[in-house]
């Protein structure tokens, strides 16, 4: 378990957490930003180009990122972000991420080339940010909000995040296809209250969606369906990462494999408090 440290701020065991969506599509252009997600003020999970649109006073309170995968969609704004934060404040940006994904930001990223390596600069005793593994089913503790790893099934490695209030769940899921382990974790979580999850791709697209390691509707109906009664009766499920142009035929595909979940599609700026 990895306790609170410096410039963490310690919350009340009482407090409602609260998900901010800063991006939720699967590719950008106007008004469309990638995978960003603030808890509270001073968590990211993901660092796509939603997070661009955080003020510097916001950025500067944002003291932990959790990331589910090195993919570019997911990470593209944290060097970025790393080089706003650095020279402003006096303690570095934290970043939780799986072994594998730390490997890629450290060769691919801050490797001097593509961005300045920032977690040995501007000197290796206080870096801009600092790179810590995480495991999957690991929890992380925070002011007595929790935070768990789930496992997944992608392209590369990657985690699902569990953010627990004590009175509700949230569930992210990042990217992934239809992985069985997955849909059990959630079967353990008796507060389940939110899962927000990928449907990247049509159901006519097979081929991409397995080859990609993604969602496509009668994918995501088939873990549904693996889903405790008990916990369908009372979860909103919110859908993300959608291909853009194909959002309303996801969508509509959804609704077809005759779930009985009403699903939303999720929009930037939406804000989850539980
Ligand atoms: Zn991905
Ligand atoms: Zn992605």
């Amino acid at each position: 378990m990895i306790k609170d440290g410096d410039g963490m701020q310690a919350r009340k065991a009482t407090d409602l957490m609260r998900v901010t969506i800063l991006g939720c599509t699967g590719g950008v252009a106007a008004e469309l930003r990638t995978t960003c997600l603030m808890l509270d003020e001073d968590v990211l999970v993901d660092a796509g180009t939603g997070a661009g649109d955080l003020t510097v006073e916001q950025m500067l309170r944002i003291d932990t990122v959790f990331l589910t995968h090195a993919h570019l969609d997911h990470v593209a704004l944290l060097p970025m972000l790393a080089d706003m934060i650095g020279p402003r404040r006096t303690f570095p940006l934290r970043v939780h991420a799986l072994p594998e994904t730390i490997a890629v930001l450290r060769q691919h990223v801050f490797n001097f080339r593509l961005w300045p390596d920032y977690t040995i600069l501007p000197s290796p005793q206080r870096p801009y940010i600092v790179l810590e593994p995480i495991t999957v089913g690991q929890t992380l503790e925070r002011g007595g909000k929790r935070i768990t790893t789930l496992p997944v099934r992608h392209a590369v490695p990657a985690v699902a995040y569990r953010f627990d209030s004590g009175g509700a769940s949230f569930v992210f899921s990042g990217d992934t296809t239809y992985h069985e382990p997955f849909w059990d974790a959630l079967n353990a979580i008796a507060n389940l209250r939110y899962l927000m999850i990928e449907a990247t791709f049509l159901d006519d697209n097979t081929a991409a969606a397995t080859a990609a390691g993604h969602m496509r509707p009668e994918l995501l109906a088939r873990g549904l369906r693996r889903l405790d009664e008990r916990l369908r009766g009372r979860m909103r499920l919110l859908i993300t990462h959608m291909e853009p142009g194909n959002e309303e035929t996801i969508m509509a595909q959804i609704q077809a494999t005759g779930i009985g979940l009403e699903p939303e599609r999720l929009h930037r700026g939406q804000v989850f408090e539980f």
